[in-house]
């Protein structure tokens, strides 16, 4: 491995899921880090290190602000995990998913080409950019059909990480994530509300947990073993970007018999079907093929997706027991 002692890095989003494990990978790692996070932003997730980096509250991450902290700072990684990732939530207002998700973007790469054209930076892409893919499972090189403006936001970003790469060499790579969660995912998600609802059934719930589609199948991994990858691309002699997935599906079904053998129930009893939270539009069928991020990083995801469901619900135990004092 590289030596990155007392090296810099910029993380937009560092309060959230990926934000907070890379960056305890990167302190871990010795590096300088400072994090943009939203204004009021929990900052839970940061808990291990929060005396390691140097946080700056903004609401949404402005090229003004961009532009101040590179020239400050002198970053010699920038990773952006910052935007809006839930999916019903983008379609709520897709204005402010493509600013997000899109527009902080152009900024960022367009800060750097000015200011600090040796960094190099990191995109938070997704598999909704393949959306319907005409074929599965999806590589780099499977077209692009997004179904949702959190896909075409996603999407818009990528393809100008790729042309600031080709345009002005810059070393700007994305890293195509499929689903990955852990016990810092989002209370929405659907294996986060599965873990609780599971943690809180095994400690005396009696209304049902109410769901969506339970025929859903995501490819799902873990988001600790994601970060590693993410790191690991910024560290090649080439900019490239790479497919992280587990090429593993599994339906919202077996999700839920994961999460509810772990507290000894039966999902059956527990859950109930809900139209209202059966999306309109279901992405097709998105499985990763990690071939390329095998063979040129040595990544593999080393988390399984019994041990994950799990994690998340023990997580959720020890939460739940520690609100009830
Ligand atoms: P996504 O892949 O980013 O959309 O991750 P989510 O965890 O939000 O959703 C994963 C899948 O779970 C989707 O296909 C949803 O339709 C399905 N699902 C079923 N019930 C629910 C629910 O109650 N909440 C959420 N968020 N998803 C649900």
């Amino acid at each position: 491995m590289t030596p990155s002692s007392g090296r810099r890095a910029i993380i937009a989003g560092i309060a959230g899921q990926d934000g907070s494990y890379l960056a305890e990978l990167l302190v871990s790692k010795g590096y300088r880090v400072l994090g943009f996070l939203k204004k009021n932003e929990g900052t839970e997730n940061l808990a291990r290190i929060l005396g390691d980096v140097v946080l700056e509250e903004t609401e949404l991450v402005r090229k003004e602000d961009i532009l101040r902290w590179t020239r400050l700072f002198g970053p010699d990684e920038v990773y952006n995990f910052a935007g809006m990732s839930f999916i019903p939530a983008c379609w709520d207002d897709p204005y402010r998913a493509l600013e997000a998700n899109t527009l902080l973007v152009a900024a960022l790469l367009d800060a750097l080409r000015a200011d600090c054209p040796g960094a190099r930076y990191y995109q938070a892409s997704s598999s909704e950019i393949y959306g319907d893919p005409p074929s599965s499972p999806q590589d780099e090189n499977t077209p692009h059909n997004p179904m949702t403006p959190y896909g075409v936001s996603k999407l818009a970003a990528h393809l100008l990480t790729g042309l600031y790469r080709k345009r002005h060499g810059m070393f700007a790579v994305s890293g195509i994530l499929y689903n990955h969660e852990s016990p810092r995912r989002q209370a929405h998600f659907v294996t986060q509300k599965i873990a609780r609802a599971a943690a809180e059934f095994s400690l005396g719930r009696t209304d049902k947990l109410r769901l969506g589609n339970l025929d859903a199948r995501r490819d799902w991994g873990f988001a600790g073993d994601f970060v590693q990858g993410i790191w690991m691309m910024l560290q090649q002699e080439t900019p490239a970007d790479y497919v992280l997935a587990t090429g593993v599906t599994h339906s919202i079904r077996d999700f839920l018999a994961a999460a509810f053998d772990r507290v000894m129930l039966r999902w059956e009893d527990c859950v109930e079907t809900d139209p209202a939270l059966v999306r309109p539009v279901e992405v097709g069928l998105l499985v990763g093929d990690a071939t390329r991020a095998r063979e040129k990083l040595g990544w593999a995801p080393k988390v399984g997706f019994e041990q994950l469901a799990g994690m998340m619900v023990e997580a959720q135990v020890e939460k739940a027991r520690s609100a009830a004092g």
